[in-house]
Parts: C-alpha cells; sequence; structure tokens
C-alpha cells in the first residue's frame, strides 16, 4: 500500500500502482471525469501513470492553469496526428501550450496550409478525439528513440533527441502517431470536445532568422462547445473593443513615424482622460499621506549603477548621450530619483513614513517586434510612488497601498482581479536573492498578512520575487474576461542600503527604511489602453472627453443652446453644440459613434419651457428635463465619479 496526502492535509492508502485517475474515482466517478492530469510530488503527471511509492497528490482539472495547459498541449498531439494524415511525410517540431490554446510548428516541404486545409482538419481532429483514443507513456531508449526517427527520416526530433540522455526519454501514442514528448497528456482524446483551428503562420526553426521558416499552425480547444463558443464571441467582442481601433475613432492617441515607434501622441481627447486620472490619484494620495514631488527624465550614469539598474537592466533602457564628458540615461524607473529626494536632508523616525509620488515620465527600450499599441509602449506615464517606513509601519503601510487598489476598483467597475504574490525561495539566498533570510520571511508574511485580512484574493508563487524583495503583480480582467497585467507592487530591503538611505531612530541610531514601490494606476498607457476595453470605448462621465453634446433641432434654437452652453461651461462640465446644418437623426447619430455620455435635443417646446430632451448614451430618450436639474443632477454624478 502507498500513503496519499491530498492538498487538505488528509492522508489515505492505495494499491501500490494506483494512478491518480483510480484515486479520482474513488472520491467520486464526477470528479474522474474531469481530471486531466495531477501533480504528484509536486511534478505534473498523466492522470493514467501508477504511483508506487508514497506522494502528495493535487489532482489537476480545467479551473488549474496546468490542468488547462496539459489539455491544449494534448490537443496540439491530437493536431499533429490529424495534420499527419493528411499531410502525409510532415515533420514535427515542437507544439507547446501557449496562453490561449497551442501551436505546434511543421516543415509541410513544398506544401502550404490554406483556410480549406483548417476546416478539413477540424474535422478531421474532431472525429480523432471522438475515437477516445489514449494517451499511452511509454520509456524508451535513446538509441530506439534514434532509430525510430532516423527510419522516419525526421531531423527535428533526431534534433531534440541530441540534448537527452537514457532514462528521460518517452514516446506518446495516441491512436496512429507516436510523438517525442516528456509529457503530460490528458488521459484520451475523447476529453477534446471542441477544437478551433485558429492561425497558420510562419516561424523560424529555433527562432534563428538564418534557418529555415516553418509552419506554426495555432488551435484553441475545449471540454465542451459551449466554452469554444464563449471564447470565439469574446474574441470577437475584443475584436470591437480594441484599444488601438477605438483611440483612433475617438481622438485619444495616435503614433507617427518621425516621433518613433512606442512613442504615443496624446491628443485633446486623450489628454483629457489623463487629466481626470491624475486628479483621482492626487486626491486619493493626498488624502493618504502622500507628498508628491517632480524629477528630471534624465540621469547621470552614476545614479543607475549605484541602484543596479546598470549593468542589471541596460538591456531595457534607451542607449546613453554625452555631455561634458559625462554619461546621461533616459530613466526607466523613478526609484533612484526619489531615493536621492530621500536623501536630500537627515531623516529621522518624526518623517517616517515618507511618502513621495510624482506621475514619473519612463523610457524603456522595447524591442520594435514587441510594441503593441498602448499595452507595450517606450515612453510611459506612471502612477508610482515610493513610500519610505520602518518595519514596524510596514503592516499598515502595506494595507493602506492595498485598501488604495480596492477603492480604485471599485470606482473602475474591476470585479475580478487577483493578486499574483512573488515569493523567495531560501536555496537561492545570494544568488538570485538578496541574502537576509529573516527579512524574506517576516516581511512575506506581513504581505500575506495584509491580503487575508483583507480578503483580497490572491496566488503565491514560489521562487519568482524580485531581487530585492517579495512582489505582487496586479492581475485584473476586462469587461469581456481578458487578463491584463495592470501593475506590480513591491518590498525592497535592498534598494535603502545601496543608497545608504538612513534615518535616526527613537534611540538616535542609523536605521535603513524599507521601501515599497507601488502604482495602483499602471501606467496611463496600459491603463487607459485597459479602460478603452472594459468600457467598450463608452467611458463613465467624469472620464469622458466630452461629456454633453447640445443638438438644435434647427439654426433656429442655436441661440437658446448658446445659453445651455454657456450654463454647462460654469459648471466645469464639458459641453459643445452641434451647430451644423444637418438633420437630428444624422446629429445623433454622429454624437453616439463619440460615444458621448449625454445629448440635449433642443427644439421650439424645449425652449419655451427652459428644457431640454435628455438622451443618455445606450440608454436612449429620458425625457424632457429642466436645464438646471440636468446640471445639478449630473454634476453629482461627475463629483461621485459613478460608473454608469
Ligand atoms: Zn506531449
Ligand atoms: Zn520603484
Amino acid at each position: 500500500m502507498i500513503n496519499i496526502t491530498f492538498p487538505d492535509g488528509a492522508v489515505r492508502q492505495y494499491e501500490d500502482g494506483s494512478t491518480s485517475l483510480d484515486i479520482a474515482k474513488s472520491i467520486s466517478e464526477g470528479l474522474a471525469r474531469k481530471v486531466l492530469a495531477s501533480k504528484v510530488n509536486g511534478q505534473v503527471w498523466d492522470a493514467s501513470r501508477p504511483i508506487h511509492s508514497d506522494a502528495t497528490l493535487k489532482l489537476l482539472t480545467w479551473n488549474d492553469d496546468e490542468g488547462k495547459s496539459t489539455f491544449w498541449h494534448s490537443s496540439a498531439h491530437l493536431m499533429a496526428e490529424a495534420v499527419e494524415s493528411l499531410f502525409p511525410g510532415v515533420k514535427f517540431w515542437v507544439g507547446p501550450p501557449v496562453e490561449n490554446g497551442f501551436y505546434y510548428d511543421m516543415d509541410l516541404g513544398d506544401r502550404k496550409m490554406n483556410e480549406e486545409d483548417l476546416a478539413n482538419l477540424e474535422k478531421k481532429m474532431n472525429e480523432l478525439a471522438r475515437q477516445n483514443n489514449s494517451y499511452v507513456r511509454k520509456e524508451i531508449s535513446k538509441k530506439d528513440a534514434v532509430k525510430y526517427f532516423s527510419d522516419k527520416g525526421d531531423e527535428y526530433k533526431l534534433d531534440l533527441l541530441q540534448g537527452l540522455n537514457d532514462g528521460e526519454i518517452t514516446f506518446y501514442t495516441q491512436g496512429n502517431f507516436t510523438d517525442l514528448c516528456r509529457g503530460p497528456h490528458v488521459p484520451n482524446t475523447g476529453f477534446i470536445k471542441a477544437i478551433k483551428l485558429t492561425n497558420i503562420a510562419g516561424a523560424y526553426w529555433k527562432g534563428d532568422e538564418k534557418n529555415k521558416m516553418l509552419t506554426r499552425l495555432y488551435g484553441v480547444s475545449f471540454p465542451s462547445q459551449k466554452e469554444l463558443d464563449e471564447h470565439l464571441q469574446m474574441l470577437e467582442e475584443a475584436k470591437k473593443r480594441d484599444h488601438r481601433k477605438l483611440g483612433k475613432e475617438l481622438g485619444i492617441f495616435t503614433f507617427d513615424d518621425d516621433v518613433g515607434p512606442g512613442l504615443a501622441l496624446w491628443l485633446p481627447n486623450g489628454a483629457v482622460v489623463i487629466e481626470e486620472l491624475e486628479r483621482l490619484a492626487k486626491e486619493t494620495e493626498e488624502a493618504a499621506g502622500y507628498k508628491r514631488v517632480v524629477t528630471p527624465h534624465i540621469a547621470k550614469e552614476s545614479l543607475y549603477l549605484t541602484s543596479g539598474h546598470l549593468p542589471y537592466y541596460q538591456d531595457s533602457m534607451y542607449p546613453p548621450m554625452e555631455l561634458e564628458g559625462v554619461k546621461y540615461y533616459l530613466k526607466a524607473m523613478n526609484c533612484p530619483h526619489h531615493h536621492k529626494i530621500f536623501a536630500a536632508e537627515p531623516r529621522s523616525y518624526k518623517d517616517l513614513p515618507l511618502r513621495l509620488a510624482e506621475y514619473g515620465t519612463c523610457y524603456r527600450y522595447e524591442q520594435s517586434g514587441e510594441l503593441f499599441g498602448l499595452m507595450r509602449v517606450r515612453c510611459l506615464h506612471m502612477n508610482d510612488a515610493h513610500i519610505y517606513c520602518s518595519k514596524e509601519q510596514f503592516y499598515e503601510e502595506f494595507k493602506a497601498v492595498n485598501d488604495m487598489y480596492l477603492k480604485y476598483f471599485k470606482i473602475f467597475g474591476i470585479d475580478k482581479y487577483v493578486m499574483r504574490f512573488s515569493l523567495h525561495s531560501a536555496d537561492k539566498l545570494g544568488i538570485k536573492y538578496v541574502d537576509e533570510p529573516e527579512l524574506w520571511i517576516e516581511t512575506e508574511q506581513l504581505v500575506r498578512d495584509v491580503l487575508i485580512r483583507t480578503n483580497t484574493p490572491y496566488v503565491e508563487v514560489p521562487d519568482e520575487a524580485a531581487f530585492y524583495g517579495p512582489k505582487i503583480d496586479v492581475q485584473i480582467w476586462s469587461a469581456i474576461g481578458r487578463e491584463f497585467t495592470l501593475a506590480t507592487n513591491q518590498v525592497d530591503f535592498a534598494q535603502g542600503r545601496r543608497f545608504k538611505l538612513e534615518f535616526a531612530t527613537h534611540d538616535n541610531k542609523g536605521e535603513t527604511p524599507l521601501i515599497i514601490h507601488r502604482a495602483p494606476l499602471g501606467t496611463h498607457e496600459r491603463f487607459i489602453g485597459f479602460l478603452l476595453e472594459h468600457y467598450a470605448g463608452k467611458l463613465p462621465l467624469w472620464l469622458s472627453p466630452m461629456q454633453v453634446k447640445i443638438l438644435p433641432i434647427s439654426d433656429k434654437f442655436l441661440d437658446y443652446g448658446k445659453t445651455i452652453l454657456q450654463k454647462l461651461k460654469k459648471a466645469d462640465i464639458r459641453a459643445d453644440i452641434d451647430d451644423r446644418n444637418e438633420k437630428i437623426g444624422k446629429k445623433i447619430r454622429d454624437t453616439e459613434l463619440m460615444k458621448v455620455p449625454y445629448m440635449l435635443v433642443i427644439g421650439e417646446k424645449e425652449m419655451n419651457e427652459q428644457k431640454a430632451s435628455v438622451r443618455r448614451q445606450g440608454k436612449g430618450d429620458l425625457g424632457a428635463k429642466l436645464v438646471d436639474e440636468f446640471i445639478d443632477q449630473i454634476k453629482t454624478e461627475i463629483d461621485e465619479r459613478r460608473g454608469e
């Protein structure tokens, strides 16, 4: 018998050679139908692989990232089987799971793949999936493996085999297809219920442009047709909400060749959104005891040598410029400048916590192939701040930062979020991590306490912390369920020392402060990109570049319209009047396209009663209202930063 320990700590006995599937079945048949793979002693395994010793066991389903990637990787094998049956002689390179599905790189020889082939391949895959073929694992010697692929004339798999040794080579076979693979896979092809092949692309072998161009075939698959339909619908919706498309239509931002790639130009409407976001940040930070600072966009090389950005971060920085024999760099991070502000005068415990905030402009070198709309840029405006505090103050300070995130999530209607909490790994102290074992454990526990006590959803990720402390990556989901990394919070017990920052304690000793790096609104670039998708361009009233548009039915009511415009402007409401000689239907349609939240339609009746017919974006006609009442009403909506 073997002892199996479950994630909740329960231990149960099973017969030697039991598989994860057997164990799942002993719990319930329903569970067994959902098990895609398992984690045995921390390693992802086939659910059908026998276990021969005591082990910890976690059953993996579609809801686990590793379950999902096993599912998608298994689908890549299924796709390869279908390709081989329709394109005999094809040779395969690698077929990994990716963020949303899977691909396989292949050499089709002289043949090409087209849209029609995709439909045929999908059909074939569905047919093979319904055969419920098991993914059979077989350990094989290097000699036999080399023979198998030599006979097949497959130089790609032979290349992969070069780096492998006896004892670490496994073949997996499902149906008529055998692949060199370390696994794991789902138990059988029947788990794959819905398939969509999405894209054919080219990819150089091993990513090297000197090598042959292979065909990369992408697909995505799901355990049910319903999930595939939802996924495709989400992609369709995401296309409509693409921030690059909306940013252009709504006059938010543009790029120009002469300015340079990745350097966004914010147009007047975009600048309004930026101003409103900064106003929100300033109000919030002022109330939370932050002080604002302003720092230059460049600094001498010596600053970044002290911070360690040089040489470690050099590849992500713009090259230096030289002036009076000294090298200057564009700043990639605001931290070093803020540390110098801390160091600018003697500090005592009475000055702490010191919270320095700045919407700092940073410049980073992203490779041109990586640039993507506002999401990956080379110039970014960061909602940055650094909090310098004592160890005793750390818990409260970190909690306040967390509360600020939650406040913002509420304002922006972000319902789904998770904090990805990255920890150090004790065996890498002094190599990958600052060698401060106690501080690591202490601060990690304090961060964990905050997350637990505030009921904030989080996941712990071992061995992914920053060099100088634990970090939190904030993942948020837009209204259509797409994931974004908004920002990163970091605890830092190394930079203070590098910069020799000190404060005098109660008993007048010098102590290094802990530093919290935080940026709850991320960067303007990424956050506004997110907001455009999240709201499908229909920004809430308080953020809208244009809040009210006055639409006179004819020129006769232009003067009345202008008096309303005066009133709106006096109330600090962003408004304009459509004085074109156009039909009212067209005026309404054009205003709707620009996603202006309120329209005031005015004609004879409205003018005589000092009213306006109010139309709300997305809601239609709200009826006639007294102009003064309307203004009072939307003033409140703006002041409260309401979402709808
Ligand atoms: Zn595989
Ligand atoms: Zn920082």
